[in-house]
Formats: C-alpha cells, sequence, structure tokens
C-alpha cells in the first residue's frame, strides 16, 4: 500500500489510504509545548500516546460518543475516519491550571461546578487565541448549531471521563478535545485523548501526571505517564 502524507503535525502524522474517506495516523515521539517553542524526542511516547488514546477513545464507545477511529493498525498508527477538522480546540476545565491561572490570577486548584468550556482558535500562527461565542459567529464554517453540539459532547466527554478516572484517585483538571465533520456532516471526536492533551492529578498530592511535568522540567515525562498508565491498568 502506498502511503502519501497528507500532514506533519507536532506530534502527529497523517497519511492517505487506498480509500479516499480513510486516512492513517502515526504518533510520533516528539514532544512540544508553547506553542513549539519548547521541543525534545522521549523515546516511546508515540507509542504511550496511541495506548492512551485507545483507552480513552473505547472508554468513550459504549457512552454513544462518536469517534473518527475505526481500527488500530499496530503501536504507534491507527486508521481513521477523513474529518475536515473544525478549526477549534475545545477545553473543558474542572479545576484551575494552566493558562486560565496565568492570564485571570485563578489560584490553582479552584474549582470550576459547573466545568468551563472554552474555545480556541487552532491557529499556531496567531498563537491559537481564545474565542467567545460572538467571535466564532464570524468564523467561516462553523455554525451556531455546530457549537451548541460540540459543547454538549465536551461536557457529555467530561462528566464519563472525570468519574472513571476518580474511580482510580486521579482528578481530571482540564483537557483539550479537537472536532471533525465528516463527508456526510456529522460532527465526531477527533485527534487524540492523551497525557500530552489532559492534565491528572494524584488526589491529595496534586502530583502532576501529564504533559505538566514536561512543560514544568517536573521530572522524566515517559516513567510519569507509564505511572498513569499502571495506576488505570493499561498495557503498554
Ligand atoms: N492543551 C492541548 N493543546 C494545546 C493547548 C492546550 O492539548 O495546544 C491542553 C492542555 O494539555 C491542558 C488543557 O488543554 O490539559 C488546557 O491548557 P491551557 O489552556 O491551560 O494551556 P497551557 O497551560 O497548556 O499552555
Amino acid at each position: 500500500m502506498t502511503l502519501t502524507m497528507l500532514y506533519e503535525g507536532k506530534a502527529k502524522k497523517v497519511f492517505s489510504t487506498e480509500i479516499p474517506q480513510e486516512i492513517i495516523i502515526h504518533f510520533k515521539d516528539d514532544a512540544t509545548a508553547f506553542n513549539g517553542e519548547k521541543k525534545d524526542v522521549f523515546a516511546d511516547k508515540g507509542r504511550v500516546n496511541l495506548a492512551f488514546t485507545r483507552y480513552f477513545f473505547e472508554l468513550l464507545n459504549p457512552h454513544n460518543v462518536k469517534t473518527h477511529i475505526l481500527s488500530f493498525i499496530d503501536d504507534v498508527s491507527l486508521r481513521a475516519k477523513k474529518v475536515e477538522i473544525i478549526p477549534l480546540e475545545v477545553v473543558v476545565r474542572n479545576y484551575a491550571a494552566g493558562s486560565i491561572c496565568r492570564r485571570l490570577g485563578f489560584k490553582k486548584g479552584m474549582e470550576f461546578e459547573p466545568p468551563l468550556c472554552e474555545f480556541y482558535l487552532k491557529d499556531d500562527s496567531l498563537g491559537d487565541p481564545i474565542l467567545c461565542r460572538e467571535h466564532i459567529r464570524y468564523m467561516d464554517g462553523i455554525a451556531e448549531s455546530d457549537l451548541s453540539v460540540i459543547e454538549e459532547s465536551a461536557l457529555k466527554i467530561n462528566t464519563i471521563l472525570s468519574e472513571h478516572m476518580d474511580s482510580f484517585g486521579i482528578t481530571l483538571v482540564d483537557f483539550k478535545l479537537e472536532f471533525g465533520k465528516t463527508c456526510d456532516g456529522e460532527i465526531i471526536l477527533a485527534d487524540e485523548i492523551s497525557p500530552d492533551t489532559c492534565r491528572f492529578w494524584v488526589k491529595g498530592t496534586m502530583e502532576s501526571l501529564d504533559k505538566d511535568v514536561y512543560r514544568e522540567n517536573k521530572g522524566d515525562l515517559i516513567s510519569s505517564y507509564k505511572k498513569l498508565g499502571d495506576i488505570l491498568g493499561i498495557k503498554f
């Protein structure tokens, strides 16, 4: 099978397949933070993040959350439906951490009840700025009704994941999702869910088992990811 690379992102490569409506996504070992200013390669990271993505997406399946994943090919690649990615980074926050503390001065760990759902423009050249609904109204291709579907889905995913992580003594602090539109116009969950895209704290200690370990130089990234995997019983 001849694979043509369609796109190379910071953490993944996307290839076309023999079926026009299907793609192959390859998880790279690269880590980046601060809009690509900090960059490193960690052996095994692609494999570990794919295992987490598989775990979380399979957790969502029985809850009727439609996703782009079709099958898993090997340790680092999966087959997915080709979608038009909606250029939004959808962030759900249960507790304050990261950019919301820097931007608004909220104390790290402050609870958001009900959880916050925020939208950021997926555009590295603009530094992924935060958007309000009024801004999105003026953006091509994102209807008000699409936004409601996305928000409802993101909050549902938050409930499922938070309750699940809670049962393992882990707090889901916040996370980022991306959605895409299929050729039939259906909005489905795309991209990945992994410690690269979520913040996870050990209950009681607030120990990070996510990319903050890398962002804040708090230890060995892969060991922290594998520690989280061990808690969840994920076989790497
Ligand atoms: N996030 C992500 N990709 C991004 C920006 C954020 O996966 O390009 C995730 C991040 O890992 C965290 C959540 O979204 O779980 C909220 O990130 P935040 O806005 O606090 O930004 P950060 O502190 O990561 O710069």
